[in-house]
């Protein structure tokens, strides 16, 4: 709060002409609009998740247990659950919708009501104020979170209809998104409709692959990026691990541009999908690239004080428990995602007597049998059984393999941050983000 006092004080006397009297400096008014709000959702990130990174990234050479980007920047808690209609446990849909719009919704629904009528999103009020616009995903760009942002349908599997409108639907005119960086070839270049040609003729530069990125034109303000069928590989799987971060980094550098500021929204979108999966290599994986992009995001912030970020978790996914003795040091060497070592053994092309090459330890006799037994049954109980293993070395736990009702963590940084502290709604995220763009 302290080191934006100067900033009001100015801002204060310029427009009345006089000092402002201290009572009005109650820690909820908002000191200015920020110029630029990056909000991120870490898709499923529980309080638990957050808590096994800690653990996953601690330096054991050192006495004390290192802090992590979650622990500097938390500032509150929300509750995530949807309109009534659909009970206590939400969606990405019904989430997104809420964080982009301020409404609470049924499950499944983007950027429309419980009457199924349309309302304004972020995206759009901050394009009817002269701003630059981004999203930044790791799934397919049209998936549940980032579409609430974007669109309005009545439901979040019309994918075809979804991708149509990131072209058809415009705001005054304008497209929706300046920058769109993710996954989702599949939707976007289909037989019927081929959407990336459509967005090269409006002026967008389309790159298809990561290496591009540092070869943009930054000047140009435009840039669709497609770098998957669907969602990106898994970090595990990924040559390029810190994917959410390099379209981050490429994303800010070109809304930058605008003079009248940006709002861009990033996901770590598969943090969920790996929750769902029960996998937890593969959900620390994804925590490491979400945090490491956090951290670029609040070096950003501190460099540009008139920027506000906030980031929150749509719901929890997975029902993850950190258990007794948990061990993180099994999940640190792993370079192929359980998923793909399952699928390789199956197609043969990856020998199971090899698997420690992979998993980054060597096997008990008792647990390469377990293996030995599950591989013939096939994909399923060979990926469970590998999962099972990493489950029982590092001692990790999990109640389900959907979501759950637990309320998430909110961080902030920057301008207005602590417009966020204490418990809300995530509604009210939406409501306070929307009226910073009044
Ligand atoms: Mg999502
Ligand atoms: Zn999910």
């Amino acid at each position: 709060m302290y080191k934006f006092f100067p900033v009001l004080f100015l801002l204060s006397t310029a427009f009345s002409g006089c000092t402002p009297p201290p009572e009005t400096l109650t820690p909820k008014t908002p000191l200015s609009n920020p110029k630029n709000i990056i909000i991120m959702i870490g898709d499923g990130m529980g309080p638990a998740f957050t808590t096994a990174y800690r653990y996953y990234q601690d330096d054991q050479s050192t006495g004390k247990i290192e802090l992590t980007v979650f622990d500097r920047l938390l500032v509150g808690m929300a509750s995530t659950y949807p309109a009534r209609v659909s009970g206590y446990v939400t969606d990405s849909a019904a989430a997104a919708t809420a964080l982009a719009t301020g409404v609470k919704t049924y499950r499944g629904a983007i950027a429309v009501d419980v009457d199924k009528q349309p309302v304004e999103t972020l995206l759009e009020r901050a394009k009817k104020r002269g701003k630059a616009t981004g999203i930044v995903v790791t799934s397919h760009i049209y998936h549940a979170t980032p579409a609430a942002f974007m669109v309005h349908n009545e439901r979040r599997g019309n994918y075809s209809e979804i991708a149509d409108d990131y072209f058809d639907d415009r705001v005054d005119g304008q497209f929706k998104a300046d920058v769109m960086l993710g996954g989702g070839w599949k939707s976007f270049m289909r037989e019927d409709r081929n959407l990336v040609n459509e967005f090269i003729e409006a002026g967008y530069q389309y790159i298809d692959s990561m290496s591009q990125l540092p070869n943009v034109n930054y000047s140009n303000r435009k840039l669709l990026g497609l770098f998957a069928d669907t969602g990106l590989k898994a970090t595990l799987d990924d040559k390029n691990s810190d994917r959410l971060l390099k379209q981050t980094v490429a994303a800010v550098r070109i809304l930058e541009n605008n003079e009248n500021g940006f709002v861009l929204m990033i996901e770590g979108s598969q943090i969920d999908w790996a929750g769902h999966g029960n996998d937890i290599a593969r959900a620390m994986g994804e925590m490491e690239d979400f945090a490491n992009t956090m951290e670029w995001v609040e070096q950003y912030v501190k460099q540009h004080p008139d920027t506000l970020m906030v980031a929150t978790a749509d719901h929890k996914t997975g029902g993850l428990a950190i258990g007794y003795h948990w061990q993180p040091k099994w999940l640190k060497n792993l370079t192929m995602s359980p998923e793909y070592m399952t699928r390789d053994i199956i197609k043969g092309t990856l020998a199971l007597k090899d698997i420690h090459a992979k998993l980054g330890f060597e096997l008990t006799e008792e647990e390469l049998s377990t293996l030995a037994l599950a591989q013939p049954q096939g994909f399923e109980s060979l990926g469970i059984a590998i999962l099972s293993l990493l489950d029982q070395r590092s001692n990790t736990k999990w109640a389900s393999t959907s979501h759950s009702a637990g309320d998430v963590q909110v961080f902030s940084a920057g301008l207005n941050k602590s417009r966020f502290s204490g418990h809300q709604d995530n509604t009210e995220i939406g409501i306070e983000l929307l009226k910073m763009l009044n």
